[in-house]
């Protein structure tokens, strides 16, 4: 949509409006940069964080969350999620379902806390410290950096208690839910860094599988050519056959290489020469096409191909 001088400057004013009321401090945090907060039950404010917010789920937040609650990954869904995508990319996702109440509220929210604390997704850990990853152009992979959130409600700010950004992510496991979805992470940020670009459907369509639903991964692993298709050790597919969370972090990796060809995955030579017979098949019914076309082409009259022209532009 193009602006005309007088349409931009008020879109302007809007965009600096909105970051003056922000509640992100402007200030790159490092790992070692020190903050004061405390957060326990009956501080003030307690749990007024956990409504009218959006919750994105990382596999390893659907892992921890359908694990504590004794669900299939399918009911899960079903039942406590709806779908999204990430925010700049066209990457499907699900993000956590709100209760249909007033305040949008959390469904494991209580007076008396969080009921599934200890398997919280990943969001509710960072707050109140963000994390942004930031990738140079010569690099593979991101550089993380974090900034404060300070909202008014938010009491816990106020408090003495003071910690590093590492001791603070520690205490809430942080960087283990970091470790685990990393390449999840890096194919989030590379398709950040592309925009809003064309993915192929099929891309899409696995993205979605690996990201939210490692019963249909098993099944696609375990039912289909796949183990033929790459050359993986016979220890790796015992491994990510009795042990669910190996299963998570290969499906990570695989959807890594997959989408941008990044990782250590082979191609087995069983399936390279089923690609370039398939790529042949497909080179040689197109020639046999076009050489059908021909030679319909040569069999018609000059006067003929006029007139077929001419009713396709009336058409138009
Ligand atoms: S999962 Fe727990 S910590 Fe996170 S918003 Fe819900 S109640 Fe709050
Ligand atoms: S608003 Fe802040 S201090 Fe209060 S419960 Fe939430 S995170 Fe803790």
């Amino acid at each position: 949509m193009a602006l005309d001088e007088k349409e931009f400057k008020k879109k302007m004013e809007e965009v600096k409006g909105k970051l003056q009321k922000s509640v992100i401090v402007p200030e790159q945090l490092t790992r070692k940069d020190k903050m004061k907060f405390r957060c326990y039950p009956g501080i003030g404010c307690f749990t007024k964080c956990c409504s009218g917010i959006r919750i994105n789920l990382t596999p390893y937040d659907i892992f921890r969350l359908k694990n504590r609650l004794g669900m299939s990954y399918h009911d899960f869904l079903m039942q406590h999620t709806v779908p999204r995508s990430i925010d700049g990319t066209p990457l499907p996702i699900v993000v956590l379902k709100m209760n249909d109440d007033k305040e949008k509220s959390c469904p494991f929210v209580t007076p008396g806390g969080c009921t599934i604390y200890s398997d919280r997704p990943v969001t509710c850990r960072y707050y109140p410290i963000g994390m942004a990853i930031m990738k140079k152009h010569d690099k593979k992979t991101g550089e993380d950096f974090f900034i404060k959130i300070k909202e008014d409600h938010c009491l816990g700010h106020n408090e003495d208690k003071e910690w590093t950004i590492d001791e603070w992510r520690a205490d809430q496991e942080s960087d283990l839910y970091d470790e685990v979805n990393s390449d999840w992470l890096e194919v989030v940020l590379k398709a950040k860094s592309l925009g809003m670009v064309e993915f192929s459907q099929k891309s899409l369509d696995l993205f979605f599988m690996v990201s939210s639903n490692l019963d249909m991964f098993r099944d696609f692993v375990f039912n289909s050519n796949f183990l033929n298709a790459y050359e993986i050790e016979p220890d790796v597919v015992a491994k990510i056959k009795g042990d669910e969370l190996e299963l998570l972090k290969f499906s990570l990796k695989w959807l890594r290489f997959t989408m941008f060809g990044e990782g250590d995955f082979k191609v087995s030579d069983e399936a390279r020469q089923k690609a370039r017979e398939r790529q042949m098949a497909v080179s040689k019914a197109s020639m046999k096409e076009r050489e059908k076309r021909e030679k319909e082409l040569l069999s018609k009259t000059p006067e003929q191909i006029l007139k077929e022209a001419d009713t396709e532009t009336e058409k138009d």
